[in-house]
């Protein structure tokens, strides 16, 4: 048995110095050979990448380029969308899903999530569909796939564009209803991902990409990342914007992405480790899985359900232990989102967002330092019955 009041090491919410530790030699070596070379943009490191990539996920195109923001812009530049176009998004997520929509004077509608695995709610996308809507971003919150399947029928039948938002669910995988699978990213018409260090696939700055399967829409996305620049140098087609990938942080990628899997499997032995802690909580709800993605667990996210969340929160940073509201406001309500003629309250954001805490989650946490933590959230839910 650990010590319940003395937390085992140094706590974090992400914990990249472990990490790095673990695969040194081949970063350090990975990264010498680009300073080396001297090529820092584009270059055989980053095609490396790209091509290793592609083969992991089994897509025909991965295109890089600078954050996962960018990703997101370049993929609804590619689709031609007109201003005052709709674009239907759910309203629990990072802002960065509808700050592309707001930028490209599209206009972000924002659907409700499912209580269970927060992702958008396909029944909620049927409702908000209008003659103006042209595309969907649903977003993998914190590890699983949105319910693929039925959202691409539905944008099928409405002759409307999907484009994922996979910046936490790198490397999850969807299954359809016959059993087969793809891989987050792969299914709509782009995907798009985020390499920010904490994500589950980080780099060591900022770094993107965007995947497709369509080789026209590849052009278009290739072209608007660099310049609006066509096959040929300085001939300028469509307005681009400069958006790339460089060779460093490609080169670190392509090291950890031998390791996403494990990493994944890390995730997923924590969160077990977590939910047995858990188990038996009545004010919790743990993580659920939803029956058609695995979990990679980007966050382990649990529901405090007797309106102590706030007070939970206060007192684990009073004890110096990480934890993370993912997120606090529903997007129609962040000043700049919030829909000019007035905004529809959506009940499930509204519950999520007073409810949801995310708990330290990464590749290195160990079965003590879970214990000391969970023992702490137990401590205070205890307290106050
Ligand atoms: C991190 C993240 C982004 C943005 O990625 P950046 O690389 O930080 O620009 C977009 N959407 C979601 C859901 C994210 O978690």
């Amino acid at each position: 048995m650990t010590n319940q009041n003395i937390p085992p090491g140094k706590l974090h919410m992400v914990d990249l110095q472990g990490q790095y530790a673990a695969i040194r030699p081949e970063i350090d070596a990975a990264l010498a050979e680009v300073v080396q070379s001297a090529q820092f943009i584009g270059g055989p490191r980053v095609a490396a990448f790209a091509r290793h990539l592609e083969n992991y996920l089994n897509v025909r195109h991965v295109i890089p380029c600078a954050n996962g923001t960018d990703a997101l812009q370049i993929a609804l530049m590619a689709l031609g969308l007109e201003p005052g176009d709709e674009v239907i998004l759910p309203a629990f997520t990072y802002v960065a899903t509808a700050e592309v929509v707001a930028l490209l004077k599209l206009t972000p509608v924002m659907v409700d999530v499912h209580p269970d695995d927060f992702n958008i709610d396909v029944g909620e996308v049927r409702k908000k569909i209008t003659p103006r809507t042209r595309a969907i971003v649903p977003v993998h919150l914190f590890g699983q796939c949105a319910d693929m399947e039925p959202l691409m029928q539905l944008a099928k039948d409405h002759g409307l564009f999907v484009v994922e938002d996979n910046a936490q669910a790198i490397g999850a995988s969807y299954r359809y209803s016959d059993g087969t699978s793809k891989k987050a990213g792969t299914i709509g018409h782009i995907g798009c991902t985020s390499f920010f260090p904490s994500k589950n696939l980080g780099c060591y700055g900022d770094g993107g990409a965007m995947m497709t399967m369509d080789d026209t829409l590849a052009d278009g996305l290739r072209t608007i990342a660099n310049h609006g620049q066509g096959s040929v140098r300085y001939y300028h087609d469509v307005v681009g914007v400069n958006s790339r990938l460089d060779a460093l942080q490609a080169a670190i990628l392509d090291v950890k992405l031998n390791y996403l899997d494990r990493y994944a499997d890390a995730r997923r032995r924590a969160a077990a480790h977590y939910d047995s802690a858990f188990e038996g909580v009545d004010a919790l709800i743990r993580p659920v899985r939803n029956p058609h993605s695995d979990h990679v667990f980007h966050q382990y996210t649990l529901r405090v359900c007797d309106g102590r969340r706030d007070a939970l929160k206060e007192f684990l940073d009073q004890r110096g232990i990480p934890c993370a509201i993912y997120y606090p406001v529903p997007l129609y309500r962040q000043k700049a989102y919030a829909p000019k003629g007035g905004f529809e309250s959506l009940p499930v954001t509204e519950q999520l967002c007073r409810e949801v805490i995310s708990l330290p989650m990464h590749t290195e946490l160990t079965p003590a330092q879970m214990d000391y933590i969970a023992g702490q959230v137990i401590h205070f839910l205890n307290r106050g019955q």
